[in-house]
């Protein structure tokens, strides 16, 4: 079998360029999106991933306002800086670069961004609303996996889709958009026995661990579509997914690589919320 690599970068340069023209039509009504980025001390891989953010905003026509606080920052601080963003009517949406220093913590600095300018969907009140089956927010990843099944003509009704990997930020809201979309879904974690057994089933195989090769060949039921969210930096620098990529070739009937497969695909789906929350500004009801 011919496995056909599923291109993220063209894929989620088309939706930026879908983007530009949303955004025309706001600045024609005098609104620019704002995106407000904040980032709390000086994890590299942290300040590289808000460094490609920031530039994709400016490519986009949206606004960032990037926030860069010491390590050092108190909570208090940080929430204070949230309030005020929160009342800025320039900013339309915040994002809070995780992991945050010890001694904040996740969960109150995301329960204080205002869930209309949560850009990542980890809101509380927009994680329930994913799982009652009305997304407002969908958090960035998971909207990047079914946007690319979507473009790959991938249905999930009525097929097996299994999730490794439980997170907050990409399995959990995955698997409740591939339930959505009809599929019989099976959430993997690192307690799971037999962890081969489970995705050999699988019809849609995604993989969001971070450890490289965990998927083998074996693993994979031939013909199923593979989407790798891993990202691993092996010791010789270079990136890799969770998937063994060599291997599943001929097996998967679709597979993403890494680089160049989910990872812009988060990057334009950024971009996709802050412009919603702009649009939904000016037209409540009606933004997309
Ligand atoms: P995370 O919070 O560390 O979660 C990892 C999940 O994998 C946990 O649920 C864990 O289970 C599970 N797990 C660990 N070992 C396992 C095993 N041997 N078998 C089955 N499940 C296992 O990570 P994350 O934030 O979701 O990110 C996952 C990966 O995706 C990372 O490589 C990250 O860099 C990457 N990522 C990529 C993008 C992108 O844009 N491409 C975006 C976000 C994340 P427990 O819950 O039992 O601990």
């Amino acid at each position: 079998m011919d496995t056909h690599l599923i291109d993220g970068v063209a894929l989620a340069r088309r939706i930026r360029d879908e983007l530009r023209d949303r955004v025309a039509r706001l600045a024609a009504r005098g609104a620019q999106p704002g995106l407000a980025v904040i980032i709390v001390g000086d994890n590299p891989a942290s300040k590289a991933y808000v460094r490609n953010k920031v530039k994709a905003c400016g490519e986009a026509g949206v606004r960032s306002i990037h926030v860069e606080l010491p390590e050092s920052t108190s909570q208090e601080d940080l929430l204070g800086r949230i309030a005020a963003l929160n009342a800025d009517p320039a900013v339309h949406a915040i994002l809070v670069q995780l992991p945050l220093p010890a001694h904040i913590a996740n969960e109150a600095v995301i329960a204080a961004i205002a869930p209309a300018k949560d850009a990542d969907g980890f809101h509380p009140l927009n994680v329930g609303r994913l799982v009652v089956g009305h997304p407002h927010v969908v958090p960035c990843t998971p909207a990047g996996v079914m946007a690319m099944l979507e473009a790959e003509d991938v249905n999930p009704w009525g097929r097996h889709a299994v999730v490794v990997g439980q997170s907050n930020i990409v399995g959990k809201p995955l698997a409740h958009l591939l339930l959505q979309r009809g599929a019989t879904v099976t959430i993997c974690n690192s307690k799971t026995r037999e962890l081969g057994r489970h995705t050999a089933r699988a019809d849609i195989l995604v993989a969001a661990v971070g450890r490289p090769n965990l998927i083998t060949r074996e693993m994979v039921k031939p013909g199923a579509v593979v989407i790798d969210v891993g990202i691993n930096r092996l010791p010789d620098g270079k990136l890799c997914g969770d998937c063994d990529f060599a291997a599943l070739q001929g097996v998967a009937s679709r597979l993403t690589p890494v680089p160049g497969g989910v990872g812009p695909m988060t990057i334009a789906m950024l971009l996709v919320n802050a412009v919603r929350a702009a649009e939904r500004t000016l037209d409540p009801e009606d933004a997309p």
